[in-house]
């Protein structure tokens, strides 16, 4: 992962893979719930608030990049197995991809 780093700049854009459903917030009554699930997982019926009884919107990401609060996360907790391979987007125009199997070591990708 610092070979990555070191590549692809502070351009990198990790690709999740996967569609992570981050939580819910409710514009009815302004409460954010954290959900951390994929999205697959998550019951539609759950986006309904259980405070206000609104249709919640979902905040969903595919991909990480620097700008992101979630990038200080452990990939764990996004919901990224081990052994799982993961790209990793880079250089000037986002044109350079690199993989990178996720193990034990190295599960924070930003160090
Ligand atoms: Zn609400």
């Amino acid at each position: 992962m610092e070979q990555a780093k070191k590549d692809l700049g502070k351009l990198a854009i990790l690709e999740l893979g996967r569609d992570l459903l981050l939580g819910f917030h409710c514009k009815g009554c302004g409460r954010y719930e954290p959900v951390d699930e994929l999205l697959g997982k998550v019951d539609e019926a759950k986006r309904i608030c259980e405070y206000c009884g609104k249709t919640r919107d979902a905040e969903i990401i595919s991909r990480l990049d620097r700008s992101e609060l979630q990038a200080d996360r452990p990939l764990s907790e996004l919901c990224v197995p081990q052994g799982e391979v993961l790209a990793v987007r880079g250089g000037k125009n986002g044109d350079r991809l690199r993989l990178f199997e996720l193990t034990g070591d190295v599960e924070r990708f930003w160090g």
